[in-house]
């Protein structure tokens, strides 16, 4: 099997990669990346992978550098922080000071006196109705549901707005609430719950890996594919696809030198993001599997990294941090905390780097608080420095200075990017998830025998473009080809996110109700 990518760098959007001219005094260059690599617990492919990459020392190869984490932040603007500690299997719990205690009730109370009873009764009723619906109206009605409207959001209060409407979904899902599909949103939603609840996940709610994602999971992973007779070809950009007699003949790519090459093989993954993959689908492919001209419908937008590197560690929280109410839909994590094997001041940089506190912008199109402009219409600079800004409206606004300007060395953001004020590209983008999406998603296998498509969006259980997502689309292919070929070799197992026993019963009758057009039994409009 050959893997041909058009990057001198394999690993995608999940790669760490190295700030150029960091590196001093025989240390590695500073450890930059796309987007930080949250790996929760409901995510169950993923981590049967990573438990089969090996990794000197660890009995469960890489699964073994995943690390949970203990709590979780909702930084507000102008008012206390809500930071919720989640108990966490074979980990200490969070150390809880008298400051930390105080902070956690103040943080609870003040949520809960902003957001009144009945709406914390209606946003609970929303999801009851979620849990017990069937997967016909899930399909059939709430994927064409915005997410702010099935939680009436338009009637409620600010706060509800933005904690569990807004927040949720720009931030995590990076899609607006007012158009997000309400089964991509309940679903993760549903996922994460069970997973808090301790139902079928593998492992904490919040994982992330110790070490930068190359050395922990990336590099071991092309080594032992390498031993498994993988060969990677990097710089090879495929442009086309030939068809002949209704298979794919060969691929045209560009190679690193720009020349233009042909690859013949018996069988093709297409496993490139969906606006990159669509561009080598010409007319005579098209006319082939007519459903492929419907991934053209599928939106991609903006969510990209920034890194901080600082000269003291500076943990924040143990967990993720939500910018809850920063214009540009903030979240971040420190990393220093979670290598544990790393020294981060003898292992990186120039020796004065202490920390990396790892950032994702999720809104681009909304002004800022320090130019008043929005993200695309901003310098590198400028996008820096208003990250910078907000964060710390979000963490310095309590009496404690959280980030010092004095503290801050540099930062990195995703070379992907191309900002200069006045224009503004975005070479990785991700697929966005509003109303619909779901129907022009494919499937792994096309009509194509012999082509085969995988990535994060192609239709899979999770229905979240995820790298869980992509690692279960990429199973699907893998199958589809071993059943093309008449294979007798194992299946891959494709895990789905976890159901309740439970509701199996009311997700019964909630289909009869379905087919006879009435409202799922708990949706009380
Ligand atoms: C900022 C950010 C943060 C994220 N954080 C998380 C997270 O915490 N947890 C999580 O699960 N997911 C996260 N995601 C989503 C996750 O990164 C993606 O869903 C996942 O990487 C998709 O994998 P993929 O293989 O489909 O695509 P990619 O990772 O994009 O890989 C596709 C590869 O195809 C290559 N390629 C493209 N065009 C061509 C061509 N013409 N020829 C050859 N090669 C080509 C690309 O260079 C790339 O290497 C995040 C995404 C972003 C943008």
């Amino acid at each position: 099997m050959t893997v041909y990518e058009r990057k001198s760098a394999l690993g995608g959007k999940a790669r760490s990669m190295d700030v150029p001219g960091s590196a001093r005094g025989g240390r590695r260059p500073l450890p930059g990346e796309h987007g930080f690599r949250f790996i929760p617990g409901f995510y169950h492919n993923l981590p049967d992978t990573l438990r089969r990459i090996p990794f000197p020392g660890n009995a469960n190869g890489c699964h073994d550098n995943l690390v949970p984490s203990t709590e979780v932040m909702l930084a507000r603007i102008g008012r206390e922080d809500i930071r919720i500690p989640f108990g966490s299997i074979g980990t200490p719990p969070p150390v809880l000071t008298p400051d930390a205690f105080l902070r956690v009730l103040t943080a609870f109370f003040e949520t809960f006196s902003h957001l009144p009873a009945h709406e914390i009764a209606h946003f609970a009723g929303r999801l009851l109705v979620w849990f017990t619906s069937c997967e016909r109206r899930r399909t059939e009605v709430w994927e064409r549901v915005p997410w702010f409207d099935f939680t009436r959001a338009a009637r409620m209060s600010a706060n509800y707005r933005q904690l569990l409407a807004i927040g949720i979904t720009r931030n995590i899902v990076a899609t607006k609430a007012e158009v997000a599909s309400t089964k991509t949103v309940s679903t993760c939603v549903e996922a994460f719950l069970f997973n808090a609840l301790g139902r079928g996940a593998d492992g904490e709610p919040d994982r992330v890996l110790n070490a930068p994602t190359n050395e922990a999971w990336i590099n071991p992973w092309l080594a032992h594919l390498t031993s498994l007779g993988v060969e990677f070809r990097t710089g090879w950009e495929v442009a086309d696809l030939t068809l002949d007699d209704g298979r794919i003949t060969e691929a045209v790519l560009r190679d690193a030198s720009g020349a233009r090459r042909t690859v013949t093989a018996d069988h093709f993954v297409s496993a490139m993001p969906v606006e990159h993959a669509r561009r080598t689908w010409n007319a005579r492919v098209r006319a082939a599997d007519p459903r492929l001209a419907r991934c053209d419908r599928l939106e991609t937008d903006w969510m990209t990294g920034i890194q901080f590197y600082l000269t003291e560690p500076t943990p924040v929280i143990h967990g993720h941090i939500n910018h809850i109410d920063s214009p540009w839909s903030i979240t971040a994590v420190s990393q220093a905390q979670y290598w544990s094997g790393r020294n981060f001041r003898a292992d990186y940089g120039d020796g004065t780097v202490a920390d990396c506190l790892s950032v994702d912008v999720s809104e681009w199109d909304r002004p800022g608080i320090l130019y008043g402009k929005t993200a695309r219409q901003c310098t590198r600079e400028e996008v820096a420095r208003e990250v910078w800004a907000q964060m710390k409206a979000g963490l310095n606004d309590t009496g404690r200075t959280v980030l010092s300007d004095a503290k801050l060395h540099s930062w990195f953001l995703d070379p992907a990017v191309e900002l200069d004020g006045t224009r503004a590209s975005n070479d990785e983008q991700l697929l966005i998830h509003p109303t619909g999406t779901w129907y022009h998603r494919p499937e792994a296998r096309t009509a194509i025998p012999n082509l085969y498509l995988a990535g994060d969006y192609v239709a899979v259980d999770i229905d979240l473009a995820t790298m869980e997502g992509a690692n279960a689309s990429a199973r699907a292919a893998v199958n589809a080809l071993l059943d093309e070929e008449g294979s007798a070799a194992e299946r891959c197992a494709i895990t789905p996110l976890y159901r309740a026993p439970e509701f199996e019963a009311l997700k019964r009758q909630d289909e009869i109700r379905h087919r006879l057009g009435l409202r799922n039994v708990f949706d009380l409009g």
